[in-house]
């Protein structure tokens, strides 16, 4: 039963209209929808759909909920793994981590194997080798030229460093599709806060478009902390609705927060 459990916790409740404002990416993304929808199809024409995808663009902008999503459209299995996680002191460990990761793919297919902050082991071999990376790449390569148009699986990597990896990992067969995902522009950043603000009790001094203005170079990630901030300081306040001071000083914290963690993103 917990092996149950565990396989519906790894489908998530994520589909897209919880990704707001990347529509052509959204677009871009139907193809390997249907293919994980109707993958006999694409069988019997004996068609090779990419498989590989990789996401890059600045942190917060929605990479692993995109792929989270992807997952949830087609109600497919979502193994997420974090590239630093696979590099290890001892050699063959990465690797080994890899070759269980994929062999779990295949056989809870349809899946999604999504390997954030795929860089810390894609980035580039050089000279001066490092065993234990080097394995964990090469493994990866192996999985990935192993797949066959029988498998229902698909690859998702993201990075904020595209100019970091390694060419292999980016050839035909392997991560040969590369999407964008860049910071929202205003309207994208007020369909964000539309979406985070979707199930919270909103007073009629709250304008979303007017926040979205104020908002200039922050995340989708960093807009969602502004709209949960806000919902708190209402809560500590004994609101019954989120006001546009609760905002404000939502928006204020989180500011002064990105500040502290980089004194020049603003
Ligand atoms: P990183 O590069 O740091 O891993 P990321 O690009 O993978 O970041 P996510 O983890 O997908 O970013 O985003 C973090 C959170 O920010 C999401 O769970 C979601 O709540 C919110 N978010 C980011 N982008 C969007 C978006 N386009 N629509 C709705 N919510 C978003």
């Amino acid at each position: 039963n917990e092996k149950i459990a565990n396989k519906e916790k790894d489908k998530p409740d994520v589909s897209f209209k919880d990704v707001a404002g990347l529509d052509e990416i959204k677009e871009e993304l139907q193809e390997t929808i249907d293919f994980l929808n109707n993958s006999s199809k694409y069988k019997k024409m004996g068609a090779r759909i990419p498989k590989g995808i990789l996401f890059y663009g600045p942190p917060g902008t929605g990479k692993t909920l995109l792929a989270k999503a992807v997952a949830g459209e087609t109600n497919s299995v979502f193994l997420y793994a974090s590239g630093s996680e696979f590099v290890e002191k001892y050699v063959g460990v990465g690797a080994k981590r890899v070759r269980s990761l994929f062999e779990r793919a295949k056989k809870e297919a349809p899946s999604i194997v999504f390997i954030d902050e795929i860089d810390a082991i894609g980035s580039k071999r050089n000279l001066e080798s490092n065993n234990e990376k080097d394995q964990t790449l090469n493994q990866l390569l192996v999985e990935m030229d192993g797949f066959n148009t029988h498998e229902t699986v698909i690859v998702i990597g993201a990075t904020n460093r595209l100019d970091l990896l390694d060419e292999a990992l980016l050839r035909p067969g392997r991560f040969d599709r590369h999407i964008f995902v860049g910071s929202p522009n205003m309207k994208a950043r007020q369909q964000i806060l539309e979406v985070h603000t979707r199930n919270k009790p909103l007073d009629k001094s709250v304008n979303i478009l007017d926040i979205a203005r104020k908002t200039h170079g922050l995340s989708g990630a960093d807009l969602a902390n502004i709209a949960n901030e806000a919902a708190i300081i209402a809560v500590r306040k004994n609101r019954s609705k989120i006001t546009i001071e609760e905002f404000d000083a939502a928006i204020e914290r989180v500011l002064a927060g990105l500040e502290i963690k980089n004194p020049t993103v603003l």
